[in-house]
């Protein structure tokens, strides 16, 4: 069994899990033989796995093919997609303008809510079948939930949440971030292909994969008979103002230099006039100003929104690890030193309630 890497700990997932009393699809085991087997050569493809909810592609899904894209420039090994749902022929269609060579639409009723037990079946069986070299996954809270299962049905290994890679002599090395951010490891895979990493979100750019004509395939995703141990009930959504700040544009992060609460208008004036977010550095979320959702951070999110404008945020690591694969990064800081500044692409070093005014003032002009 190979060892699962998740945020700074490697476990072995048997022991951490429990053996399921029930083991999700009766090929499986028949499957597990055919990995190690030596006449079955595997292909030299990576398979990304797109995430859909609700008939809407995550965009996350476009970063990791960029990914993968990298990675088989370097190989040359092939890209191939898979999205699991189900009515979901349009997405793949949407996927496949990017240049890969296969898009599956891996269709089953039983995929139409997320559940993890029918994710594992029919990925499992459709990965059985394809072979692939490499499985990349967005590190999503989906992927997180149902990924470390996946390997563990498959018995191969898993680098999570993996920020680069490195293609030396042959042998193919993940970047992760060690210790809230302080170290980043290169890891590479125990066992047998096909290895599995998920790609934490702006590692790469998703606009940056290239376009061309993927095929589309429709595949009847294998499913276990039955009913399943998950019966889904309807998304749930903790409050209106809940907000998946990883698809956001636009964000506007506030830092302790924001000073008191009264204040923290001052950038929600300047997020609604861009159309973004608000989001804040931990002291702001632990204070109660913003709630925890909007923390940005090795404890919080991981962002890479277009524009990411960080208002009296001094730039510590276990901030600056969760949104510095943001495109552009403005930020506003009174001292010059400020450590933001290292990665900030337009520095202003000047008082936010000085600039923040003029700025709404710019803005709101500019749009008319
Ligand atoms: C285990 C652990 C996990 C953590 N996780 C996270 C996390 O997920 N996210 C996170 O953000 N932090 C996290 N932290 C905290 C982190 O180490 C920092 O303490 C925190 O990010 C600092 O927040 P800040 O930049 O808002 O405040 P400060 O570091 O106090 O910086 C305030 C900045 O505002 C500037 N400033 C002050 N007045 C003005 C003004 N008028 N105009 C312009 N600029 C001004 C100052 O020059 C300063 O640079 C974590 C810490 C630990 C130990």
């Amino acid at each position: 069994m190979g060892p699962i890497c998740g945020a700074g700990e490697c476990t072995n997932t048997r022991e951490q899990l429990g053996t399921r009393s029930q083991e999700p699809g009766a090929n499986f085991e028949r499957m597990k033989g055919s990995f190690g087997s030596p006449e079955l050569r595997m292909a030299d493809m990576i398979l990304v796995v797109a995430e859909q909810r609700e008939g809407k592609l995550n965009r996350v899904s476009f970063e990791t093919i960029a990914g993968a894209q990298a990675i088989a420039k370097e190989t040359g090994w092939t890209v191939e997609v898979v999205v699991p749902g189900s009515g979901i022929a349009g997405l793949a269609q949407e996927l496949a303008r990017a240049a890969v060579g296969k898009v599956y639409a891996l269709e089953s009723e039983a995929l139409k809510a997320y559940t993890s037990d029918a994710y594992v079946h029919a990925l499992k069986a459709f990965i059985g079948e394809k072979q692939p070299k490499l499985v990349l996954f967005p590190h999503t809270y989906q992927v997180r939930d149902f990924a470390p299962r996946l390997a563990l049905a498959l018995d191969r290994t898993l680098i999570s949440d993996a920020t680069g890679y490195k293609y030396e002599g042959g042998a193919l090395r993940f970047t992760r971030q060690m210790f809230q951010g302080k170290f980043a490891a290169d890891v590479s895979f125990g066992g047998e292909a096909p290895w599995m990493a998920t790609v934490q979100i702006g590692a790469f750019r998703g606009d940056f994969s290239s376009e061309g004509s993927g095929q589309v395939e429709n595949v009847t995703a294998a499913v276990a008979d039955g009913p399943g141990r998950v019966t889904p009930h309807e998304v749930f959504q903790e409050a209106k103002q809940t907000v998946d700040l990883s698809q956001a544009e636009v964000i506007v992060a506030v830092g302790r230099g924001i000073k008191e609460q009264k204040n923290m208008v001052l950038a929600e004036n300047l997020a609604s006039a861009l159309g973004g977010e608000v989001a804040a550095s931990r002291p702001i979320c632990d204070n109660g100003w913003l709630p925890l959702e909007r923390q940005i951070g090795s404890s919080g999110q991981t962002v890479a929104p277009k524009l990411y404008i960080a208002l009296g945020v001094s730039g510590a690591i276990q901030h600056i690890v969760g949104m510095k694969g943001s495109r552009t990064i403005v930020a506003i800081n009174k001292d010059p030193e400020a450590p933001i500044f290292e990665i900030a692409d337009v520095a202003v070093v000047g008082d936010l309630f000085q600039v923040v005014p003029a700025l709404i003032e710019e803005v709101k002009k500019s749009r008319g």
